[in-house]
């Protein structure tokens, strides 16, 4: 199949900062690829690398991408290109063969469809702020908290404010994005180990810490995310939950058939992409919700500006941008 390949660059301000221990993010950077072939079949894919860092080495293997390319030569190509682009490439080609045919709208805007990030700087008062929303509402909510980033004594400060504040119909995530050791991850599972509102800990020990991981499964449910980015063999060995992050994933395709096939305790989340990635996430979103382990995930839409980039149809974005 002979594939004619586009890319533009985005960018776009985040309505508000969001910081976890490792970075902080004001902006997010990234490429929306288009492949067409020649039976007029289009797809869409995203190139939506997590660290900044990531950026300059993707736009160098883009460059390197013909606009005319053969698909055996373009898989071959980027056997060796970081994961993102394999992800946007193995997306749009996912789309032009009809493995993922999206729907024409999903709904993920409401406070119950989506865990709600914390402002790590405002905790208590975001906290209320969410609450007050929530009691209009009546439904359950989620919370993510990023801790890791201040002094632990203050953080278990504010653990006990959060879990005197919150009744049974909130849901509380933990995130140290590998920011904590083994003795202050112990000291919080011993904390909340009988505590009925955590989801999990996600990612409370260095990536490369899989037996002090195992080992806090033990006490508390344990979410593996930037692990799996760093050993992508764990999604298959990985007993606990997994945070899934479909752009920052090879290939997508995997994680679709996943959860076409109800595997269970998988959760899904943003790595900041526009409406072109986030078709993906509401896609997966949706067959995660219908699974044995339904939670919602965790898309931050309260972090996104009002743009074109966001809009429901991918033809429209790459029109504008
Ligand atoms: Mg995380």
């Amino acid at each position: 199949m002979n594939l004619k390949f586009q890319k533009k660059s985005y960018c776009f301000y985040l309505s508000s900062k969001v910081e976890n221990s490792k970075e902080t993010y004001l902006k997010k950077s990234g490429w929306i690829i288009k492949l067409s072939n020649y039976d007029k079949k289009i797809g869409f894919g995203e190139v939506a690398p997590l660290l900044k860092k990531d950026l300059k080495k993707c736009e160098e293997q883009l460059n390197m991408i013909p606009e005319y390319i053969e698909l055996s030569n373009l898989s071959e190509q980027i056997n060796i290109f970081h994961p993102c682009i394999q992800s946007a490439i193995n997306s749009a080609l996912a789309e032009i063969n009809g493995t993922i045919i999206f729907k024409e709208n999903y709904f993920f805007d409401e406070i119950d469809q989506t865990a709600m990030l914390l402002n790590p700087n405002n905790v208590i008062s975001d906290l209320n702020e969410i609450k007050k929303k929530q009691s209009n509402f009546g439904k359950s909510i989620t919370i993510k908290w990023k801790v890791a980033l201040k002094s632990n004594n203050e953080e278990e400060a504010t653990l006990e404010e959060i879990l005197s504040q919150i009744d049974n119909n909130t849901k509380l995530r933990i995130d140290a994005n590998g920011s904590w050791g083994r003795e202050i991850a112990n000291r919080w599972a011993d904390i909340l180990k009988d505590n009925k509102n955590i989801d999990w800990f996600e990612q409370p020990l260095s990536v490369d810490d899989i037996d002090g991981l195992k080992e806090l499964t033990k006490k508390i449910p344990i979410a593996l995310d930037e692990s799996l980015l760093k050993f992508p063999t764990l999604i298959d060995e990985w007993k606990g939950w997994q945070i899934r992050r479909p752009s920052q994933e090879k290939n997508p395709d995997k994680l679709l058939r996943d959860l076409e096939n109800k595997k269970a305790l998988i959760s899904i989340s943003t790595s900041f992409e526009t409406g072109i990635g986030r078709r993906w996430l509401y896609h997966l979103s949706t067959l995660q919700l219908q699974g044995p382990t339904p939670k919602v995930p965790g898309l931050a839409m309260n972090k996104f500006p009002k743009s074109f980039l966001f809009l429901n149809e991918a033809q429209k974005i790459w029109d504008q941008l």
